[in-house]
């Protein structure tokens, strides 16, 4: 059990995931939590129809990011939680899936520590389980992954070391990229470099759970395909032998042939 020492303030600030799309995918804490917030700090991401549960008395700040488009920079999120909460409110953090994973949740928990506030985490259903349930593939098999990696598309440039490559293609994992879709055609030779297979298969997730889904899957050699169709939706980039485990490769013959069974 962890005693704060800090000195106690009224606000209050709940770091809280919103879940990948659908309205309908927060969990009940979340939504207990909107329904009492006096203020709601919100990113792009997070579908706005969450926010008819919030009372009328209560305070939006839209502090969306999207790529190449900054309508808030960090440090001035973090400080708009710093003074709402030590206005002695009750702040919800609303962050698209879950917000420990790449959501800057670190960045901001030091920051509210630092101030004395005292703040709660409450997950959310994250992008990659999201887009593996909609396309129906199990991101762990027994016979054919036994682990998980969620990784950054931004450090997947061809020329930088910032991943193990190597790493990544001989894990025999389920690999998930966020913020991937751009950089595709170089995960792709990254890992084609380092003895990944062409014929593996990749699984393209775009805004999961929303009505504008849309599921792709081919193989590794395919990949510049993919990546070309999408532009400024988020999307997930699957890549592992469960994915021809997917309803959706059932009719794809060079998947389908080697269907793992
Ligand atoms: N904290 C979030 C991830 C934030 S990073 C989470 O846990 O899901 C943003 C990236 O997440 C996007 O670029 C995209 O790769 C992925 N993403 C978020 N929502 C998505 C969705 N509905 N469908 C597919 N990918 C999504």
């Amino acid at each position: 059990m962890l005693i704060s020492n800090q000195s106690p303030t009224k606000g209050f600030v709940w770091l809280v995931g919103a879940g990948p799309g659908a309205a309908d995918l927060i969990t009940l804490r979340g939504l207990r939590l909107l329904q009492a917030a006096e203020a709601v700090v919100c990113d792009e991401l997070v579908n706005k129809d969450l926010l008819q549960h919030c009372s009328s008395a209560c305070e939006k700040h839209f502090v969306g990011k999207r790529a190449g488009r900054h309508s808030a920079s960090q440090p001035e999120i973090n400080a708009r939680l710093v003074q709402l909460a030590a206005a002695g409110k009750k702040v919800v953090r609303l962050k698209g899936g879950d917000p420990l994973i790449f959501g800057r949740a670190g960045e901001e928990m030091q920051v509210l520590r630092d101030a004395g506030i005292p703040f709660e985490i409450v997950p959310g259903v994250t992008a990659a389980t999201a887009a593996c349930s909609v396309a129906e593939l199990p991101l762990t098999h027994r016979d054919h992954s036994s682990a998980v990696v969620f990784v950054t598309g931004h450090q997947c440039a061809a020329n930088t070391d910032a991943l193990d490559w190597g790493a990544l293609a001989r894990l025999r994992a389920t690999l998930c990229f966020y913020m991937g879709v751009r950089r595709l055609p170089e995960i792709a030779r990254n890992l084609l470099a380092h003895g990944m297979s062409a014929d593996m298969p990749l699984a393209l997730v775009s805004e999961a759970t929303r009505p504008t889904q849309k599921i792709q899957v081919g193989t590794l050699n395919e990949a510049d395909k993919f990546s070309a169709e999408l532009s400024g939706q988020p999307a997930l980039v699957v890549i592992g032998e469960v994915v021809r485990l997917s309803s959706f490769a059932a009719d794809i013959p060079h998947l389908h042939a080697q269907a793992a069974r």
